[in-house]
């Protein structure tokens, strides 16, 4: 009998996560008739403690790696990529408007303020918006500074005045990213986002009229034109990616290129605190991507979303995020995970690991005298030291939760293990994740990667289909595939361990199920459902990822991929450089292609560096 998987909801949302779950033949979890460790998701839109880390078993994830904050509030974004920009080039790091955090900055604003007034007059507009709000609340625009009022930690960012609009409207897009590891860095972008727009035409003479200025689904649904049909944006606030695929194909721009560059914005924002996060293989995070596009296509990043509003307003919310939840449950591959709480159990003649009533389970009971506390040392622990200290978990609740309090720095130097043969899965240890950046490129080559780009002929996009596109799916049951010409086979089953130990930051790792392996390297799938993979996207950032996390290579990845796309597409006196460049460059690299996040039937990378 197989135990079906079990989640677990902070104060019991998110309705979509329950109904996806619940679909699929998960079980809720109920304190009063499970174990306390008898879980295998834990979701919540809050941070976890740290205790909750540090007393993950193997067979649980979180939804949330732990110290994300780095970017997903307005001021430590801010923060990272002001620190980006001084140590990489203000080049690479020209995505987001320019922004000020108050009252720290206040100095620094004014000059800047006064800069541009004296060169530009009055049409300079800058937004504020309360650092730890989010929804739209407390933001405002301006232009005069006497109209800068605020009582909390606010950051005053110049405001981008000249949007893409269609029919008048103001949009940005949500752009849903899963970092599935951060050691080694693994990221997927949905196919599907939403495009969430204004319900007021924009107006640069009514900055008050948050209905034209802001996007916001919380604060547009309840303007009095939501319900109304509206010119070419139809009713409501929001429409799916697909349906703004549709547009772009009508507009006269570098498609790919867009695509390219929203792509390297996420890659880029997650360098900011790649390094520093703690690694912690059982972990996932779901990020919500704000960019906005301007007049002149190029993106800009406004926020990162911690934990992206998973409620259903509309059709288009239906469409997006039932099937992202669904594609975020596979990409978590379940079906290893859940084989070490199944064999845990089995391997005790036991038939499911939950426990109805108040019984003491069986199966913790027998691990209950044995306790195992492994240093942060690195050795390779025998089979019988793999016994997990359990005991500790079947206290009661509460006992448990002071201990926890209590104890979360004699957790530091403790790992639970699980009740599995681990004597193959100690294959590779992670080393001490560091980082320098240097500045490296000239602005001109920089340009490729963020810069403004003018209108170019529409032909130049790719819109080929990609053959193996429709075989390389990968689904919940076989989360890998093998794939003739590409090198791919599946790998051996086995899992990761939470390591969150500060100061050693030492990885135990070894491939997820659903990886593929190169050279010993394993490569992530490079597509779950609609998740594509878009990093590591080479076997050099695949290599710059391994171990110490090389940001340097990997901007330099960056910009040499988004120039060959450039230059790929542009004329076709081009063309011979482009093929000599191609060949020089995709040598040795055919065994490792990734798909081009963006377009409709995404292509292979490979074959967009073709010359139109
Ligand atoms: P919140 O977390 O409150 O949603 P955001 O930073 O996402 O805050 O801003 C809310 C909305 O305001 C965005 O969706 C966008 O429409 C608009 N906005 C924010 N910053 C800018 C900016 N710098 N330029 C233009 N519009 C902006």
């Amino acid at each position: 009998m197989t135990a079906s998987l079990v989640f677990r909801l902070h104060d019991r949302g998110p309705e979509l996560v329950r109904e996806v779950l619940l679909e699929r033949g998960w079980e809720e979890y109920d304190e009063e008739e499970r174990e306390e460790e008898d879980w295998n998701l834990y979701w919540r839109g809050s941070a976890f403690r740290n205790s909750e880390y540090h007393n993950l078993l193997p067979w649980q994830r979180l939804n949330h790696h732990p110290k994300t904050v780095g970017i997903t509030r307005k001021d430590c974004l801010a923060r990272n990529l002001r620190r980006m920009r001084a140590t990489c080039g203000s080049s690479l790091y020209d995505f987001s408007p320019t922004a000020f955090i108050l009252p720290n900055d206040y100095t620094r604003f004014l000059a800047e303020y006064n800069k541009l007034r004296l060169t530009r007059g009055p049409s300079v507009y800058w937004i504020c918006k309360p650092v730890d709000l989010s929804r739209g609340r407390g933001i405002f625009i301006f232009t005069d500074i006497k109209h800068l009022v605020y009582d909390c930690s606010v950051i005053v960012q110049r405001y981008i005045s000249n949007p893409l609009l269609i029919s008048g409207y103001k949009f940005d897009l949500r752009i849903y990213v899963c970092v599935k590891s951060f050691h080694p860095l693994t990221v997927y972008i949905h196919q599907e986002g939403l495009v969430r727009f204004a319900t007021e035409k924009y107006n640069l003479s009514s900055l008050q009229n948050l209905y034209a200025h802001l996007t916001n689904t919380s604060i547009n649904k309840f303007g009095p034109f939501y319900k109304t049909e509206k010119e070419r944006v139809g009713q409501g606030c929001k429409w799916t990616m697909s349906k703004f695929r549709h547009f772009l194909h009508s507009q006269d721009i570098n498609e790919l290129l867009l695509w390219q560059r929203i792509n390297n914005i996420v890659t880029l924002t997650l360098l900011t605190i790649a390094p520093s996060v703690p690694s912690c293989p059982n972990c996932v995070e779901l990020f919500g991507f704000d960019i906005l596009i301007d007049f002149r296509f190029k993106p800009w990043l406004l926020e990162v979303n911690y934990s992206p509003a998973l409620t259903l307003d509309c059709q288009a919310d239906i469409t997006v995020k039932k099937g992202l939840i669904g594609d975020l449950i596979d990409l978590m591959n379940y079906s290893s995970i859940d084989s070490f709480r199944e064999r845990a159990y089995q391997k005790h003649k036991h038939k499911r690991p939950c426990f109805h009533g108040n019984q003491p389970s069986p199966v913790l009971t027998k691990f209950k005298e044995t306790k195992f506390q492994k240093e942060t040392s690195g050795t390779q622990p025998s089979q019988s030291q793999a016994l997990p200290l359990l005991k500790t978990l079947r206290q009661p609740k509460k006992m448990n939760q002071r201990r926890s309090r209590q104890q979360a720095p004699v957790a530091d130097k403790r790992r639970h293990l699980p009740p599995v043969d681990l004597s193959r899965i100690y294959a590779t240890r992670g080393r001490i994740i560091n980082t320098t950046a240097t500045k490296t490129h000239t602005d001109e080559t920089l340009n490729l990667i963020l810069g403004p780009h003018s209108r170019t002929n529409v032909s130049v996009v790719n819109r080929q289909t990609c053959p193996l596109s429709g075989e390389t799916d990968v689904s919940s049951k076989t989360p890998d595939i093998r794939q003739k010409g590409l090198g791919f086979r599946r790998s051996a089953v086995s899992w990761r361990l939470p390591d969150i130990h500060s100061g050693s930051r030492r990885t135990v790792k070894a491939p997820l199920e659903g990886t593929t392996a190169l050279n010993g390297q394993h490569i992530p799938p490079l597509r779950v459902g609609d998740f594509i993979r878009t990093f590591p996207f080479n076997k050099a950032t695949l290599n710059a990822s391994q171990n110490e996390l090389d940001v340097k290579s990997v901007t330099q990845e960056l910009h040499r991929l988004t120039g060959r796309l450039a230059a790929a597409q542009s004329d076709k006196t081009n063309r011979r450089t482009v093929e000599e460049e191609l060949k020089m460059d995709t040598e040795g690299e055919e065994d490792f292609d990734s798909l081009f996040w963006g377009p409709k039937d995404p292509p292979l990378l490979s074959q967009c560096f073709k010359p139109t």
